[in-house]
């Protein structure tokens, strides 16, 4: 069931997997930005954890809502105000479920993906979280609409797609944007950090 009690546990395993890969990301945002991505990242969602040890939300909007203050007050830089956006909107279009079909999975990353571009105005392939972002949630509609563990399956396959695809793109925005050329050959860290939360709501549901 993809209730609240999932989407702490989805919480939880992104600040897990955040805190594991916080080098990579540091060495990636290093290489094509101010090397802060990871530790911009960590400090948020360890913030999240605390918050969750104190109180645990009563349903998926709870949840998303409190991340998205959270990541708004703690990250900071581009990727700070992006999440939160994304997480805000996110929890604002799953207030109505108790817990979420396909169908509430893919207006979910709709929603969220839609927040991150409001918010950010990248298009595809400007090499940003955006190329993570739309191909989940592209992807997330294809599922049974019945099936939200198979929407989420089919959006985290599709969000690290997506990142291994920023590789070879020249950054359109952000700070890598500034390298011009130089930003190819390097995958972006915003586009790496989506898919690993990504990821992490198919092990919170597991
Ligand atoms: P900063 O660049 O301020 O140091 P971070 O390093 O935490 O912030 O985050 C960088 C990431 O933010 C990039 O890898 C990219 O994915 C994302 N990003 C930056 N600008 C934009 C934007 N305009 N739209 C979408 N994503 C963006
Ligand atoms: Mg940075
Ligand atoms: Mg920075």
């Amino acid at each position: 069931r993809l209730d609240g009690a999932w989407a702490e546990r989805w919480l939880r395993e992104s600040a897990r997997v955040i805190a594991e890969h916080r080098e990579e990301l540091i060495d990636l945002d290093r290489a094509i930005g101010d090397g802060d991505h990871g530790e911009n990242m960590d400090r948020g969602f360890k913030a999240i954890v605390a918050k969750l040890d104190d109180e645990s939300p009563d349903s998926v909007a709870a949840a998303l809502k409190m991340a998205a203050m959270m990541l708004m007050s703690k990250v900071g830089g581009a990727a700070g105000p992006l999440y939160g956006t994304a997480y805000l909107r996110a929890s604002t279009a799953v207030a109505d479920s108790d817990a979420l079909d396909g169908q509430a999975v893919a207006a979910m990353l709709a929603a969220g993906r839609d927040g991150i571009v409001a918010r950010g105005k990248a298009q595809s392939g400007d090499k940003t979280m955006v190329d993570a972002w739309t191909p989940a949630a592209e992807a997330a509609v294809t599922a049974d609409p019945a099936d939200g563990v198979a929407a989420l399956v089919a959006a985290a396959d599709a969000a690290e797609t997506g990142a291994e695809a920023t590789k070879p793109l020249v950054a359109r925005k952000g700070r890598a944007s500034y390298l011009g050329e130089r930003s190819a050959g390097h995958l972006d860290p915003g586009a790496v950090s989506s898919a690993l939360i990504l990821r992490a709501a198919v092990t919170a549901a597991e």
